[in-house]
């Protein structure tokens, strides 16, 4: 009955599998309070470990929750402020971005700043605690880190949406997805929010061929590399918002295939509840007939009065982002299993938002256990500091006791719960197996 029961290794992997777990042995070994307590406690350690090294090398061939505007890791937001573009104002705390200079009261090029630093790398090391969510060591209050969070969203987004940076950024993160084994990169983001040198907005169309450029570009050295896009109406924002996302997505729908569906975000417990928007989504659904599909984020909570997973459900989600609550509910465990509703689990966050303070009690260890399907995720990695989801992926294997054939089950899981079609699965799996391969022999030949 264990959830990677149909997973056979070969000798080899079995040599692999056996040189894993005892460097994790020796990890415990030389630290039994290994991951206990801070997550920046660890950080270090594990990004510089030998397992993490292994990992980075395994082949993962789908992301299904990473939002585009939390996936550039600090030092690439810092490189972006050493361009003459980018101002900041200490009294406002926000940084203002354009070509053309900028008039606005307070506002200072960043590079003049850096210069009245006695020493530059100071000065992007105060401004990098600015970007990353590093809640106080002994936090361990949901709310209270999420209310920093958005700060950091809030902080970030001129140089997320400054057009010739947000090229940047989306080249950037693929390309360190695709280092790291991804090959489909399904990205939840907000349509619209694009500016020029004149801080004038950037047509959809325009934003939308940034994407499928992108893609293009990279598709010529990585031809099976995929990017779809989860369009995401902000819960806290309210409903003109999100019936802006879904215009959006609706006239998108008519210029590319990269759209696959619609999200609702933000913290949970503390917004509208997806109730709130039904006749919205259920409009947008009667709007787009059958390729209507949502990838709802839900149950990232630890409340009993959170009812999104039951709506969620409802509305035909095709996977659940976190569905940390799932859990707590045995009748909504048969309904996902029933469905093949995919967990979309990410551990690095989980942790950090406080969702549980102590991965190896993570709920998603008992829905692995009783078959429902699971894949991990870096959620917003930028802010984490943990460059991309390779970290992810050790946390479950340390934390979850999990061997090589249960970390291959996972990896499988990203992409038959993809949204590429049945064909491309097919080339996938081949793909997979001979990228799989490639990686065991890394591993022995290294290790
Ligand atoms: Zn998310």
């Amino acid at each position: 009955m264990h959830f990677s029961s149909d997973i056979k290794l070969s000798d080899k992997a079995i040599a692999v599998q056996n040189k894993m777990n005892a460097l994790r042995e020796k990890m415990f070994q030389k630290d039994k309070s290994l991951n206990i307590g801070n997550y920046y406690r660890w950080r270090d350690t594990l990004l510089n470990s030998e397992l993490y090294d292994i990992l980075y090398h395994m082949p993962k061939p789908a992301i299904h929750h990473a939002h585009l505007t939390a996936c550039a890791t600090i030092d690439f937001l810092i490189y972006l402020t050493r361009f003459d573009s980018v101002y900041y104002s200490e009294q406002e705390n926000n940084f203002y971005c354009s070509g053309k200079g900028c008039t606005k009261d307070g506002y200072i090029k960043v590079n003049t700043l850096r210069q009245y630093w006695k020493d530059s790398t100071e000065f992007d090391s105060w401004l990098a605690k600015k970007l990353e969510l590093r809640p106080a060591e002994d936090c361990q209050e949901d709310h209270k880190v999420w209310q920093s969070f958005q700060y950091k969203f809030m902080l970030s987004a001129q140089l997320y949406s400054y057009k010739p940076f947000f090229e940047k950024i989306v080249y950037k993160v693929c390309r360190d997805f695709l280092r790291e084994g991804v090959t489909v990169v399904e990205f939840k983001h907000i349509f619209g929010t694009l500016f020029d040198d004149d801080h004038k907005p950037v047509s959809l169309q325009e934003e939308i061929q940034i994407l499928f450029d992108t893609q293009k570009v990279i598709q010529q050295r990585f031809p099976l590399f995929k990017m779809k896009i989860i369009v995401c109406g902000l819960k806290i924002v309210g409903r003109d918002f999100v019936q802006n996302q879904i215009e959006l997505l609706l006239q998108a729908d008519k210029l590319t295939n990269m759209v696959i569906g619609f999200d609702l975000v933000c913290e949970e417990d503390y917004n509208p509840g997806t109730d709130h928007f039904l006749d919205q989504i259920y409009d947008l659904k009667l709007r787009i007939g059958d390729k209507f599909a949502v990838f709802m984020h839900a149950g990232e909570s630890y409340q009993r009065t959170n009812t999104e997973l039951y709506d969620a459900i409802l509305l035909g989600t095709k996977r659940i982002g976190h569905g940390f609550a799932l859990s707590m509910h045995p009748n909504l465990i048969e309904i996902v299993k029933e469905k093949k509703i995919c967990i979309e689990c990410c551990p690095v966050s989980n942790k950090i938002l406080c969702c549980v303070n102590d991965l190896r009690l993570h709920p998603v260890r008992s829905l692995l256990a009783r078959g429902v399907p699971v894949s991990i995720n870096p959620d917003d990695h930028g802010f984490f500091q943990s460059n991309g989801v390779t970290l992810d992926y050790l946390y479950a294997y340390l934390e979850w006791g999990l061997d090589l054939s249960d970390l291959k089950k996972l990896c499988l899981n990203s992409l038959e719960y993809s949204t590429i079609t049945e064909a491309e699965k097919v080339e996938m799996r081949k793909f997979f197996d001979w990228r799989w391969r490639r990686f065991l022999s890394y591993v022995r030949g290294k290790y």
